[in-house]
């Protein structure tokens, strides 16, 4: 049977211009770009892209914001960003449209993240009016020392395409909760949700200056870290421009947060549930962004005892997973971000194949059958993968799972250290003693042990090594926007 691709609701776009201050920008320094819907690779909207000039306009817009917004009293800001939340909750299902339309991600998914943005904004409402600081015991000399916690100031918040909705809940919602303005900075792959987003925050009473959102290139992204306005840079992204980045702002010595890529370790031991397994593995290449996640398990570490069976169970899962229209809600895998990305895959895969990194096993080529238009990749699993060659090393960032033995639990810990990322791991196994082991070895950012897998906001999440440093999301995710200044008051 052919696929069919619903006609994306357009009529639900924001308007496309630069919103910047209580001005709404249109003809601009960066120019225009062209969208495409990722499942059809039709035309969607003309999107007017920033340049350094605009990006210096919302930065001044921002400072002349921010004294009102520091002096907002701490439950009028609570209660500002309660009200985001709600409107986040209220126009969920717009929201989620729009992101699909923005990347391709599953309808499904995108309500889930819409629902993790509100819960954000609530969560973080929360830290709104329980700021401060502490006092502290002086010596030799007797003092009153207290420490304030204050907001950096302009905060230059640059987001990625791959869930702009659910990046923009875990930086903004505490960066202005701790009274900071931000100038954000969505890519031109995926600039509505962002867009969307801020008609919400107009909704909720955020004064003007405080929210700015200019969709742009690099080149935009470069002029944000540049601007002497800005106090601090928050970047989710790739490790490569995180270099780059954090080149640019060493010449200022701005401060940076950095939310960076993964190469995640799926650990699966004889004594695991072999279903849950198979689905956290499957997720990695499928639900989870088509592999398009930071966070997924893109290397599945299987214990030798079980290695035969799971391959076979990874293989047959892969063909139960429901390719095709993103819109319709029974899609579990939609397609990749753009035709670039879908060369980019294929010829990672092509090199794969053709350099023996392992044993093609499932997928490994584009999809027809009515999704050729769009960019459409079958779920793909090699199977007894060298673990240092470039298939198992490098992010691929597209539906590609890596399967690979190990026969002790030294060698699986050695297997999943053994790269340049450091975000996340995901361990299977009934042995609970194990699970602490592990769970104290691994060099990362976060772990999650049998399946349920969740990021409430109540929890810090973030990498270590070139995963990015820096935590977003619980009470670390909120000390991430303030720094302590101290004053000592002589008795
Ligand atoms: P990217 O690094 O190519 O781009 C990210 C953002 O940086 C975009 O807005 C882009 O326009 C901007 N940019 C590009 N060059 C710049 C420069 N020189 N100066 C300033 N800004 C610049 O990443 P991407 O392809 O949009 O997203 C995928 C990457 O993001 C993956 O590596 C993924 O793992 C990572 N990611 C991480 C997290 C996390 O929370 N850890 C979340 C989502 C995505």
């Amino acid at each position: 049977m052919s696929n069919t691709i619903s006609e994306p609701p357009l009529e639900l776009l924001p308007e496309p211009v630069l919103r910047i201050g209580d001005t709404r920008v249109n003809g601009t320094e960066g120019g225009d770009y062209q969208h495409t819907y990722a499942a059809t690779g039709r035309p969607t909207a003309t999107v007017p892209l920033a340049g350094a000039a605009e990006i210096e306009q919302a930065v001044r817009a921002a400072r002349a914001a921010l004294p009102g917004w520091r002096a907002t009293p701490a439950d009028r800001r609570r209660d500002a960003l309660a009200a985001v939340s709600r409107l986040i909750t209220e126009h969920t299902d717009r929201l989620s449209r729009i992101n699909v339309i923005d990347n391709g991600t599953p309808l499904t998914v995108a309500l889930a993240q819409g629902g993790m943005a509100a819960d954000l904004f609530a969560y973080n409402a929360g830290w709104a009016d329980k700021g401060g600081g502490e006092v502290h015991e002086t010596w030799p000399i007797p003092a009153l020392d207290y420490s304030l916690e204050e907001p950096y100031g302009v905060i230059g918040v640059i987001i990625p395409w791959n869930g702009p909705i659910t990046a923009l809940g875990q930086v903004l919602a505490p960066a202005l909760a701790a009274g900071n303005c931000v100038v954000v900075k969505p890519p031109e792959l995926a600039p509505f949700s962002a867009l969307a987003m801020a008609e919400l925050f107009d909704e909720a009473g955020i004064p003007p200056g405080v929210v700015s959102v200019l969709p742009g290139g690099p080149e935009a992204g470069e002029a944000l870290v540049r601007n002497p306005g800005v106090d601090k840079i928050h970047f989710t992204g790739s490790a490569a421009v995180a270099r780059r980045i954090a080149s640019a702002a060493s010449e200022r010595l701005v401060p940076l947060g950095f939310e960076l890529g993964g190469k995640s370790a799926v650990i699966v031991f004889d004594d695991a549930d072999i279903d849950t397994a198979i689905q956290s593995a499957l997720a990695g290449i499928s639900v989870n962004l088509s592999g398009q996640g930071c966070i997924n398990g893109t290397r599945t570490l299987v214990q030798r005892g079980l290695y035969d069976d799971f391959q076979a169970g990874l293989t047959e899962a892969v063909g139960s997973i429901t390719i095709g229209d993103p819109m319709d809600a029974r899609t579990t895998m939609g397609p990749v971000i753009s035709e670039l990305a879908c060369e980019r895959i294929l010829g990672v895969i092509d090199t794969a194949v053709t350099q023996k990194h392992g044993r093609l096993v499932a997928g490994g080529s584009r999809l027809g059958n009515g999704l050729e238009d769009g960019y459409f990749i079958a779920p793909t699993v090699f199977a007894d993968v060298d673990p240092q060659s470039s298939l198992a090393q490098e992010e691929i960032f597209g539906p590609v799972q890596s399967l690979i033995p190990f026969d002790s639990e030294d060698d699986a810990v050695r297997l999943a250290n053994e790269t340049a990322y450091g975000l996340a791991g995901y361990i299977h196994t009934r042995d609970l003693g194990r699970c602490h082991r592990l769970a104290a070895s691994l060099e990362v950012g976060d772990i999650w042990v049998n399946g349920g897998f969740g990021i409430p906001a109540s929890v810090p999440f973030g990498g270590v090594k070139s995963s990015g440093y820096g935590r977003i999301g619980g009470r670390h995710g909120i000390r991430e926007f303030m720094r302590p200044k101290n004053v000592w008051i002589a008795l």
